[in-house]
């Protein structure tokens, strides 16, 4: 793979960085990534990751753009409202990055398609709204050895976690919550509000990780939980433990 002119100019403000050069560019060029969900941190997540030149992009989400999604699903205007996500998102960002291949999978995301869904990308990011399908992601990135980073948000405060599964250390999901809450199927924003920027903040947050997960920079999050209090203005890194009496340690 040879970068055009156009390419590093592109990427110059990237490939300059030490850690990243022509070789992380490239290699970020070359890599997939599936997002789940394109709704308050799915927009901003795909936006990052086109511009910054994640080569293979997939975005898997069935709902149509609703009026209270705009506030924080900033890709979306007023009059895409009734119009399908996938489409939507992807006809923009195509607009973006024309290096970015992207995969529309407009259907909602469940145990019976997430293997045909899933299965060529190399990382995994959950941008869903609600526990069932953060953990049907949890248990196939598991099963499958993908690295999973996930975020939540609700009112004014915002969660990130990821697991590097193909590390046997590796905590998952259910050490942390081992029961499926009970409504395994609210959407937080819809019951309990939240304020559009926090999408933006986390987002951006789980875009970043990706980028720190594919060129194995920094201190990732693996392992841990952030935890973000926009209130307080307080950022917590929690480290969160595998436990030994978990399901995970049977599937390893
Ligand atoms: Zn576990």
């Amino acid at each position: 793979m040879k970068f055009t002119k156009k390419q590093i100019d592109r990427y110059s403000r990237q490939i300059i960085l030490k850690k990243i050069g022509v070789i992380g560019q490239k290699k970020l060029l070359k890599s997939s990534v599936l997002i789940v969900g394109a709704g308050g941190l799915g927009s901003p997540i795909a936006i990052y990751l086109t511009a910054l030149g994640i080569g293979r992009i997939g975005i898997v989400d069935g709902d149509n753009i609703e009026l209270s999604n705009l506030s924080r699903q900033i890709i979306f205007s007023t009059d895409d409202v009734t119009k399908k996500k996938t489409n939507i998102i992807i006809k923009k960002l195509k607009k973006k990055n024309p290096d970015v291949n992207f995969i529309s999978f407009n259907k909602r995301l469940d145990s019976k398609n997430i293997n045909e869904i899933a299965k060529n990308f190399e990382l995994v990011v959950d941008g869903s709204d609600n526990f069932k399908t953060r953990f049907l992601i949890n248990d196939y990135c598991l099963k499958n050895k993908k690295i999973l980073i996930s975020g939540a948000i609700s009112k004014f405060e915002g969660q990130i976690y990821t697991f590097n599964f193909s590390k046997k250390k590796s905590p998952c999901l259910r050490c942390f919550i081992p029961e499926m809450p009970n409504n395994p199927d609210n959407d937080n924003c819809e019951y309990d509000g939240v304020l559009g920027t926090l999408g933006g903040i986390v987002g951006s947050i789980q875009a970043n990780e990706v980028v720190k997960e594919i060129l194995n920079i920094g201190d990732t999050l693996c392992g841990y939980i952030l935890i973000i209090d926009t209130l307080k203005n307080s950022f917590r890194k929690i480290k969160l433990n595998k436990r030994s009496d978990c399901s995970c340690n049977e599937k390893k």
